[in-house]
């Protein structure tokens, strides 16, 4: 079974300050009761501000929150994985859905972020989730395929240095989560389609549940058998929720 993940999605929110107070309480709040990898995803213009932050053995692991699907060049705004690494990035979000819906971040761009991510040595956790609209068209099962398909297509992707994240967009910031139950059918569908291309990688990937997820309903999603772990976006701002969720997984 793969360690259990939970990684802070911080979003466009914070400040120097914020950074190393919520990080310092964090840290000072990781303790044997936890035993899940922890990580999380802050603005770019704060990963060297967390690192000087957190200890060099620290559990905590720092990434990005997106990433160019370019090496370098004349892409203005744009940060490389390259860049990501030299600063000892670890993870990098990829295809959340508020790139997918408000940048208009498409599959196969999405997919190029992948290869950059893996080819500089970053771990992309790759999102996929269904819209208000596609759940109550019946129609989430046919949407995660096509955005997993986009993935596991391309034989370039290292299966077995991906991290997965389910995330329900109607879920997203809402305050309403997936029951467990229909969460879990979503990560088997997840985990089965991994392993039609790679049984190897099925067993090791960590496919992770994230939409409201707090203190209070991380214990029974995290308690099904395909839920590896969460990503937290609201929650990961509040020490003492996060800490929670955290000791949960
Ligand atoms: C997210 O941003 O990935 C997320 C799951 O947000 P929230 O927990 O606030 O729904």
């Amino acid at each position: 079974m793969p360690q259990p993940l939970v990684i802070g999605n911080w979003k466009m929110n914070g400040s120097l300050s914020l950074t190393s107070d919520i990080l310092r309480a964090i840290e000072s709040g990781i303790d044997d009761k936890i035993k899940c990898e922890v990580g999380v995803c802050v603005p770019y213009v704060y990963i060297a501000q967390a690192h000087s932050t957190i200890a060099c053995d620290s559990r905590i692991t720092v990434g990005a929150q997106t990433v160019s699907e370019y090496k370098s060049g004349a892409y203005t705004g744009e940060v490389s994985a390259d860049m990501l690494a030299e600063i000892n990035c670890h993870w990098v979000l990829v295809g959340h859905s508020e790139r997918r819906v408000l940048f208009n971040e498409k599959d196969t761009a999405l997919v190029l972020k992948v290869l950059a991510a893996q080819r500089a040595g970053l771990v992309p956790v790759y999102c996929v989730g269904e819209t208000e609209a596609d759940y109550k068209a019946g129609n989430t099962f046919q949407t995660i395929e096509n955005q997993i398909s986009a993935l596991l297509d391309n034989k370039a992707v290292d299966l077995k240095q991906i991290v997965l994240a389910y995330e329900p967009v109607w879920a997203i910031g809402t305050g309403l989560t997936a029951t467990p139950d229909e969460a879990q059918k979503v990560h088997d569908f997840i985990r089965q389609l991994i392993k039609k291309q790679n049984k190897e990688a099925a067993i090791k990937v960590r496919i992770l549940y994230g939409g409201s997820v707090k203190p209070d309903s991380a214990e029974s999603l995290f308690a099904q058998k395909d839920i590896d772990g969460g990503l937290i976006g609201g929650a990961s701002l509040d020490v003492e929720a996060f800490l929670s969720i955290c000791q949960k997984a």
